[in-house]
């Protein structure tokens, strides 16, 4: 089974170890001290690194240090299966789209606060069928999470993934130590064929979950920068700041502050 695992976070942690087959690890952040007490796969050595580079070579799996959006997310293409630990519903609106799209299985984790639940699309229904948009749900969910829930949570996943490899169909929403029976919603626009994550969204500055990060899309020269601030190789490190070729990460108190910075080293 090819497998993608997007986010290295908190729920990431408990169920990378568990899977097995031809994986790659998808993750747009950087370990930073806080994260250690719940994502327990990193060491005080892996900070200021990043996350989907550290786990990717402690299990060697392929990785990719990147933000999924609406522009890259036909990287997904391809493979048998695709593990949401992200912790957006935005990302995971997206990745409903595409999946259903191009009828790929997908397996939702989530965790919110004392919630955790896991609920695999497997063609039969999506994850809109389920969930309706609401505007700032589950904003952040990773903060206090228990670490307990993301070990059960982590087993619940291996077992869906052992069903679907073996060509079995979803077993539904499982919602705090629950099966819920779900069914396809006539009036789901996703099952309808209508992909509006797909045609793409511009956030220009959002701030990370659980993370003292800040990221910029867009809106600067990679390779004048590059040029300008001596970095090397396909993305490099100045100062406060993690510079990839369509993103920067800045570390920061306060959007205010990180937009001074962004405009200060980087500039628009
Ligand atoms: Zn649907």
């Amino acid at each position: 089974m090819k497998i993608i695992i997007i986010g290295c976070g908190t729920t990431g942690n408990a169920i990378i170890p568990l899977l097995e087959g031809k994986i790659t690890l998808i993750d747009r952040d950087i370990v930073e001290e806080r994260n250690l007490d719940r994502q327990r796969l990193y060491t005080k050595r892996d900070i200021a690194q990043p996350k989907a580079e550290i786990l990717g070579k402690k299990f060697h799996y392929d990785y990719k240090i990147m933000d999924l959006d609406y522009s890259n997310i036909s990287i997904l293409k391809g493979n048998d299966l695709i593990i949401d630990c992200t912790d957006n519903l935005e990302t995971r609106f997206l990745i409903n789209e595409y999946c259903s799209k191009n009828k790929i299985p997908w397996i939702y984790t989530g965790i919110v606060g004392s919630q955790a639940r896991v609920m695999a699309s497997t063609g039969d229904f999506c994850f809109r069928c389920v969930f309706a948009e609401v505007k700032g749900l589950e904003t952040c969910t990773t903060v206090g999470v228990n670490l307990k829930l993301a070990e059960t949570l982590g087993k619940v996943v291996q077992k869906e993934v052992q069903k679907i490899s073996s060509g079995k169909k979803s077993s539904g929403l499982w919602a705090n130590g629950e099966w819920i029976k779900v069914k396809r919603n006539k009036f789901c626009p996703v099952c309808k064929g209508t992909y509006k994550y797909l045609e793409g969204k511009k956030e220009n500055i959002i701030k990370f979950c659980g993370s003292s990060r800040y990221q910029f899309k867009g809106n600067f020269d990679f390779n004048l920068v590059k040029k300008r601030l001596k970095g090397k190789g396909s993305w490099f490190i100045h100062k406060d700041f993690y510079i990839f070729k369509e993103r920067v990460l800045v570390k920061a108190q306060s959007e205010k502050e990180a937009k001074k910075k962004f405009a200060e080293i980087i500039g628009s």
